[in-house]
């Protein structure tokens, strides 16, 4: 039984809860100990009394503890990998690379715990000085999902702890196990007692407590747009900041121009690899008349050789889904796509047992085509490996369809065209926009977000992370 970790002590919960991994779901990977409400308070108690010293910290003691900990994490990027495929189902390369990032996240945060500076103007009065300082906002709430396990926890709690915040975080209950190296790594790494709380149990319970104990400053919120709406009002009744990521809908834009190979693999890639269970996902590929035909054979044809198989066994391109809840969402919107006049040009089948005859939760990767922009597969995210192809007659249409959606994540465009790479750049309503790359896949010190239902508040990640993660102080001084 792996434990919470509060105040410094490894506790046990009144529950436990068992982490299955998708590709085999006779294989049970560990008991995690869930949290209840009272213990979720005394994380938050722990966190609170810690944060007077943690607050004074100098950089160079959290740049030593970030440092650290991004050392174990690329050091154990393998163990660590095959620990997130195993829970999660991403495949064996996926999930290494995930917890490279997660170490490479924790480096660069180590480094900016020491880059925090202020500024230092003169006054617009005679004989006084203006400094603008950032400090640290207090006890910070970490909710995060279930898609990548190390990756958010890390992008999270790495500016959080490096700008002087105390944290209790309270992971996906699907993925314990990635969260919970985590803590430890933190923990041995000489994490002073209460600084760093993890706090493992039901969104409702322990999620709940977060949002409402009114000791708990700030929270950080990655994961669906039900949920973010209830965090958003909780914290606006208690007036605490907040920072909500949440859906997408993001579109690929396929131009007549495109280069076929680029826009295939950009497509494929960003559509179904994790499978589809990304939240940069392209889930509505929008290709115009001259190459809408040759662009959905090769896809179609690509589809065909990807090896959906048990995510850690060498060659496979597409593991399960995370499990049998999300493949039923999957299977439910693949009927409705259908149902709404859709045709299924590639996958779609569930598949109960892969290549070993071991019990998993597998979908082929499905292709819908000649769909209407205001069909339900082309609204709604379905976080599955389900992707629907738009036709349109010309860049400004296709530039008009990809804005139309609630959510506004990530777009991409295939071209060769500067002038309308250019464009796409400039008047796509999404906060990451990409030109001949998949709409998923980013650099980890560079802001990461959305705009409209996508994203609340202000950037995760790179430099951009201390808007969240600090408070601005404005001190005058007579001279
Ligand atoms: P979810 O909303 O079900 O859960 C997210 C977290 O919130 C979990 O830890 C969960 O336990 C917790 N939670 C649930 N109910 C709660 C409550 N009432 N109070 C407090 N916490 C509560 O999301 P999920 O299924 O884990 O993740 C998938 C979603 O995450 C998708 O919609 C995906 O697009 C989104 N996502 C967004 C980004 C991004 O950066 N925009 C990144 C990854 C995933």
């Amino acid at each position: 039984m792996q434990r919470n970790l509060i105040g410094g002590e490894w506790v046990d919960g009144p529950r436990a809860s068992r982490n299955i991994n998708p590709s085999d779901t006779r294989d049970l990977i560990a008991e995690y100990a869930q949290a209840d409400g009272p213990q979720a308070r005394a994380a938050v108690a722990a966190a609170r009394e810690a944060f007077a010293g943690w607050s004074l910290s100098t950089p160079q003691q959290r740049f030593d503890l970030l440092d650290a900990a991004g050392s174990e994490i690329l050091a154990r990027k393998a163990e660590l990998g095959d620990l997130l495929a195993r829970e999660e189902g991403k495949t064996l390369p996926e999930a290494i690379g995930e917890v490279a990032r997660a170490g490479a996240i924790f480096k660069f945060f180590a480094g900016e715990a020491l880059r925090l500076g202020g500024e230092c103007l003169p006054s617009v009065r005679p004989g006084v000085g203006v400094e603008v300082t950032r400090e640290p906002l207090g006890v910070v709430g970490l909710i995060t999902p279930w898609n990548f396990p190390i990756a958010i926890p890390a992008w999270k709690l790495a500016p959080a702890l490096a700008f002087g915040n105390c944290v209790v975080m309270k992971p996906a209950d699907l993925v314990p196990g990635s969260a919970w190296a985590l803590a430890d790594i933190l923990h041995r790494a000489g994490c002073p007692k209460g600084v760093f709380n993890l706090v493992m149990g039901r969104g409702s319970e322990v999620g709940a407590v977060l949002l409402e104990d009114p000791r708990v400053d700030a929270i950080s919120f990655t994961g669906s747009v039900a949920t973010g709406q209830k965090v958003a009002a909780a914290c606006v009744a208690r007036m605490a900041k907040f920072q909500l990521e949440m859906g997408g809908k993001n579109p690929m834009v396929v131009l007549d121009d495109a280069d076929l190979g680029v826009a295939v693999t950009a497509a494929v890639n960003s559509g179904f690899f994790s499978t589809g269970q990304r939240c940069t996902a392209s889930s509505r590929l929008i290709v115009t008349e001259g190459i809408h035909d040759r662009f959905v054979a090769a896809v179609v044809e690509r589809l065909k050789a990807l090896k959906v198989d048990d995510a850690r066994k060498p060659g496979t391109d597409i593991g399960p889904v995370v499990d049998e809840k999300q493949l039923a969402q999957d299977l439910e919107y693949i009927a409705i796509g259908q149902a709404e006049g859709a045709t299924l040009a590639a996958g779609g089948e569930a598949v109960e047992r892969n290549a070993d005859g071991a019990p998993g939760h597998y979908l082929r990767p499905a292709l819908f085509t000649e769909t209407t922009p205001a069909m339900r597969i082309n609204r709604e995210e379905v976080f599955g490996p389900v992707v629907s192809v738009i036709r349109a007659k010309n860049y400004d249409e296709a530039l008009a369809l990809a804005n139309d959606t609630p959510f506004g994540l990530s777009a991409g465009i295939a071209t060769t065209s500067l002038k309308h790479a250019a464009h796409f750049k400039r008047h796509s309503q999404a906060g990451m926009v990409m030109v001949n790359l998949p709409t998923a896949g980013v650099d980890y010190h560079v802001p990461f977000g959305g705009r409209k239902g996508s994203s609340f508040g202000p950037r995760e990640q790179g430099r951009y992370a201390a808007e969240f993660y600090t408070v601005v102080k404005t001190a005058y001084t007579a001279a």
